[in-house]
């Protein structure tokens, strides 16, 4: 996450002009073939017809129309459970990213700026660094001397401070200077970051022009540069006071900003956290000071924003993975390295056999590689070129260089070189749950989200130029099918376009961006286009989905690959006998076990649907006589495929408390009456009481969701 933060701050603060990278992508919205508009951010699939256009103006928990979503699920039979994901998701869904909403990325990026002049005036010695927009809200690092360090108690008066500059309404003003200039003022300021930021945009670029954004109109060059320092060290530099009292600052910036500070509601803005960062994310640097805050444009939203931060932390998977016992991962023998326990590894398990099944359905062929191979062939992929920042060091096996793998391409590549392929035989599918290994710095792992070792369901295709569309579909019906299973059903999707600089030839280009589109129209899926987003070897397809609470979540890529091919040498026989090059097209649907995994456990609420639950039945037994009949009923169960356990020992009351804690799907008591007639008091996961069941029809309902890969008992 942060290397990706580090990449938006050098974008809005390098001097570019253009602003950030989200937004101007954002707002190069294509519509698809089914969309009748720019996209709203919103895909029609999840409201009703006619409820996306209404969402937008009728804000607010209160609104008829969330009333309205209220009462559509229950007139429709839907679960309890259901109704209120629904409600949440529709409240959730209105917070927009920076990426999707300009106007949230200037208020956030403008944030940032007050918070800092908020800073700087009330604390001595303090220096400033950068201070990006994220997703949600803002940041900004700062030097902060390290006698007087910053507590959370800090953070109040901050925010009184930023509500003052707020309600001075000062504008924020641009001024393009020269870089001697900047310099200039800088050294004056006595900010030695901003001088090394200042550096590295002229090391890229030494004629690159520097902007300022001024918060206040700029007094004198003079006066500016003394702006920085801290309020009360400033009688005598006295540069003109704007309105309100409030002395202009300043910063280096690319901008995009709001056009005055009035205009954010000082109500929407809050700010979260405190965190040490180092310089440049580099652990070799000095260790700054983070304040972490978050930007809406309503003080509704913000709230909105704050219930959805709660909700996610009930589900985060880190706490839910210990609660019930489904992984670990230990610092002591290595961050970022996942233990699947039995629990976490009979969910994936499940998963993995469901994917794996699937895809001989659909034409592919499993194949199994080794974890490390010879560094030469990492040189001839040019992963040692252009990915080495993510590959581990080389190990030495006798006198030949190994290197763990960070991908599988060319480990199926190398499947497909050792045959002889005419075009008869294409496409060639070849799929494989294939692990992984990429070197994060440690301060980025984050639980199941961000490892140094996963597991892609990765697979390649080779196919005639002629099969791209036909291949693209079939991957996007998989798609649909396979994240469909897990209750996935709305999508966002991206296509990525030929960047500026690109291999491969116009007409292969031409042709394949063409099949892309067509393979999207034909499945009638609403697109965005990111253009000149793609890599520079193919363009792309990218799919987001949406959990229970609204999240978005990146799963599943479909890239196209012209030069992997060439790299490799590799080839086909066409009608006339004559080699050609195939077409390879990577693709994951998941993305990555562990992360989708993750992904699961929020979604889910750790309550897996019945197929997919660790433990599917629980019998609890009253008394020790009963548990021969209960270890009888689980035998007979396990023999139907079942996950069944008995638990005993304990009063009835507790047992199903334990059992509703461990989230279990279906919790059946065993009494004598039970015993007596064959059957089960079946508890549903949640409460719902079905009362006696025969044991067979218990049996035979449990082996039903299984097959049909069902959350319904
Ligand atoms: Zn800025
Ligand atoms: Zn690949």
């Amino acid at each position: 996450m942060i290397p990706m933060l580090q990449q938006r701050a050098n974008a809005a603060c390098a001097s570019c002009k253009k602003g950030g990278l989200g937004w101007l992508r954002a707002s190069q919205f294509a519509p698809g073939p089914t969309t009748s508009g720019p996209c709203t951010g919103i895909n029609a699939n999840i409201a009703p017809p006619g409820i996306t256009a209404r969402l937008q103006s009728s804000w607010g928990r209160n609104s008829p129309l969330l009333a309205a979503m209220v009462e559509a699920p229950a007139a429709s039979d839907a679960p309890v459970a259901q109704t209120s994901d629904i409600i949440k998701q529709s409240v959730f869904m209105e917070l927009k990213t920076s990426d999707e909403s300009e106007q949230l990325l200037r208020i956030r990026h403008s944030c940032a700026h007050i918070m800092a002049m908020a800073v700087q005036r009330l604390y001595k010695g303090v220096q400033v660094t950068i201070g990006p927009w994220t997703d949600r809200g803002f940041f900004y690092d700062f030097h902060w001397p390290a006698d007087s360090p910053i507590t959370e108690k800090d953070l109040k008066k901050i925010k009184k401070e930023m509500a003052k500059i707020i309600k001075a309404d000062l504008p924020f003003v641009r001024e393009e200077v020269t870089s001697a200039e900047a310099e200039a003022r800088i050294r004056a300021a006595g900010e030695p970051y901003k001088l090394e930021i200042l550096q590295s945009i002229l090391q890229r670029d030494a004629s690159a022009s520097i902007t300022i954004y001024h918060i206040g109109e700029p007094a004198a060059a003079a006066a500016s540069a003394a702006a920085t320092a801290p309020a009360d060290a400033q009688a005598t530099a006295a540069p003109a006071k704007a309105p309100g009292g409030v002395k202009p600052w300043w910063d280096l910036c690319a901008g995009p900003h709001v056009s005055r500070t009035g205009d954010i509601n000082p109500d929407a803005v809050e700010l979260e956290s405190i965190a040490g960062a180092y310089w440049r994310g580099d652990e070799k640097n000095a260790m700054l000071t983070r304040i972490y805050g978050t930007a809406w444009e309503t003080p509704e939203q913000l709230k909105a924003y704050e219930q959805l931060k709660e909700e996610a932390a009930k589900r985060d998977h880190r706490k839910l993975g210990a609660e019930l016992n489904l992984f670990s991962i230990q610092e002591n023998s290595g961050g970022g390295l996942v233990y699947w326990h039995p629990n976490g590894a009979m969910v994936r398990h499940l998963v993995e056999t469901f994917w794996k099944e699937l895809h001989l359905s659909r034409g592919y062929q499993l194949v199994y590689s080794p974890h490390i191979a010879k560094a030469d062939l990492w040189k001839t992929s040019g992963h040692l070129d252009f990915y080495k920042e993510n590959m581990y060091e080389q190990m030495k096996v006798e006198d030949e260089t190994y290197q763990l793998r960070p991908m599988n391409c060319p480990f199926h590549i190398s499947v497909y070189k050792d045959g002889y392929y005419s075009y008869r035989d294409l496409p060639l599918r070849l799929a494989e749950l294939g692990t992984v290994y990429r070197y994060e710095r440690s301060g980025t792992m984050h639980g199941l989200f961000r490892v140094r070792g996963f597991t892609q369901d990765d697979a390649h295709i080779f196919c005639l130029p002629n099969q791209i569309t036909s291949e693209i579909k079939g991957v996007l019906d998989l798609v649909e099918e396979t994240l469909g299973t897990f209750g996935f059903h709305d999508y966002e999707v991206n296509l990525s376009t030929r960047p500026e600089k690109s291999v491969g030839d116009d007409a292969i280009w031409t042709a394949a961006e063409a099949a892309l589109v067509d393979a999207l129209g034909e499945k009638g899926w609403t697109y965005q286009v990111d253009a000149g987003g793609g890599a520079f070897y193919g363009p792309k397809i990218d799919i987001k989905i949406r959990d229970a609470i609204g999240r978005k979540w990146q799963c599943s890529t479909i890239q196209l690959d012209f030069n992997l091919p060439e790299r490799f040498d590799m080839h086909y026989m066409d009608s006339s006998a004559s080699k050609q090059r195939p077409i390879m097209i990577h693709r994951a649907i998941f993305g990555s076990m562990e992360r989708f995994f993750g992904i699961l456990i929020e979604n889910y609420m750790g309550a897996f649907p019945l197929w997919l639950a660790p433990v599917q039945v629980r019998l609890l037994t009253v008394n020790d006589t009963v548990a021969a009949y209960a270890r009888d009923v689980a035998a007979q169960m396990k023999h139907a495929g079942i996950r069944a356990e008995v638990v005993g020992e304990a009063s009835i009351g507790k047992l199903i408390r334990n059992a509703e804690k461990a989230k279990t799907p279906v919790i059946c008591v065993v009494g004598a009456k039970e015993a007596e007639n064959n059957t089960l008091s079946v508890r549903l996961y949640g409460g719902k009481e079905l009362g006696a069941l025969p044991t067979q029809e218990v049996i035979s309902r449990v082996v039903m969701a299984s097959s049909t890969k069902s959350g319904k008992f």
